[in-house]
């Protein structure tokens, strides 16, 4: 497997830099004197609130203004990005089930408490075979069969491969929750829970905020991210680099510090793709739990998790 010389790194460094003035940043800090040689610490300390919920000092010197983003319509966010097809890459040999994957999109998503739109699975092949962590995403198939049995357009591919839901048309009728082999949709059955500004905004397809009550979510490969040129968050925010995604007409791959071929990627690891033989043609490709160098530990508990259960408890 060869590993492209012309690294994106400093290319996510600069996004990731960006993103930090709006939202936070990411588990691997970009904030050290290595990460952008040109910049010298200035001393001062800024309070910022990371992805993961945590305030974090960062200095000043390493901080950059967001550059300007039109604002897309649903219209615009229903066609995508030309010229582009997103695919991830989720490599289980390195997946510890910390899920700080699934912490990063809860936070950015504003996902209802007891939903997860990212779920880790504990999985065994067979009885003497070791068992390992199986994030799942929605797979965001070529052939959707939710898009299929959606009775009023609400949910739809975009140009980009991208599956999303415009929750401001579904009925909330639940046809693609049936209709969706891997069980990746959820149901807003009740009103979230949502701060102030984030209640009254207007519903975005791209940002899948905020979500309502009698309405259908799930991962969206967070489009307008992607859109600036950065990673989704679960891609940044894991520490293990478990996530690659990239174009798949680049031919790239990459979680924010190793870079790869897609094609060798897949080709050299033996990648595969849940479900194959029902024809849904997922762009979410798994490599296997192979030459694993940790224990697989049942129980490991999310900081959120613990924070949900400290609470029941009290
Ligand atoms: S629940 Fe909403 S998105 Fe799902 S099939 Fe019904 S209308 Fe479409
Ligand atoms: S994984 Fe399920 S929800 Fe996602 S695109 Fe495929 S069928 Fe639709």
């Amino acid at each position: 497997m060869e590993k492209k010389e012309t690294s994106r790194r400093d290319f996510l460094i600069t996004g990731l830099l960006a993103s930090v003035a709006a939202a936070g940043c990411t588990a691997k800090s970009p904030f050290t004197p290595e990460a952008d040689q040109n910049v010298m610490p200035s001393g001062e300390k800024v309070k910022l609130l990371s992805v993961d919920g945590e305030i974090i000092e960062v200095d000043k010197a390493f901080l950059k203004p967001i550059p300007e983003t039109h604002h897309v319509s649903n219209a615009e966010a229903r066609k995508g990005i030309a010229g582009k097809k997103f695919v991830m890459v989720i490599d289980l040999s390195r997946c510890k089930n910390l899920k700080k994957c699934q912490e990063a999109c809860n936070h950015a998503h504003f996902v209802p408490d007891a939903q997860n739109w990212i779920k880790v699975h504990p999985m065994q092949d067979a009885e003497h075979t070791a068992p390992y962590w199986q994030p799942t995403t929605c797979m965001h198939c070529d052939e959707p069969p939710c898009v299929k049995v959606c009775p009023v357009d609400a949910t739809f591919k975009r140009q980009d491969g991208i599956v999303l839901i415009d929750s401001d048309r579904c009925i909330g009728c639940r046809f693609c929750m049936a209709g969706c082999p891997y069980s990746t949709r959820v149901f807003n059955w009740e009103e979230p829970t949502l701060p102030k500004e984030i209640a009254h905004q207007h519903y975005s397809c791209e940002t899948s905020v905020p979500q309502k009550k009698g309405t259908v979510g799930k991962c969206d490969f967070c489009p307008d991210m992607v859109r600036k040129g950065e990673l989704p968050h679960c891609v940044s925010a894991c520490p293990n680099g478990v996530f690659f995604f990239g174009d798949m007409n680049e031919d790239s791959v990459t979680n924010g510090s190793e870079t790869f071929r897609f094609s060798d990627l897949i080709r050299d690891k033996a990648g595969y793709r849940l479900m194959e033989d029902l024809g849904t043609k997922p762009s979410v490709y798994y490599l296997p739990p192979v030459n694993r160098n940790f224990k697989f530990e049942e129980g490991v508990k999310s900081e959120e998790e613990l924070k949900k259960e400290k609470i029941k408890n009290n």
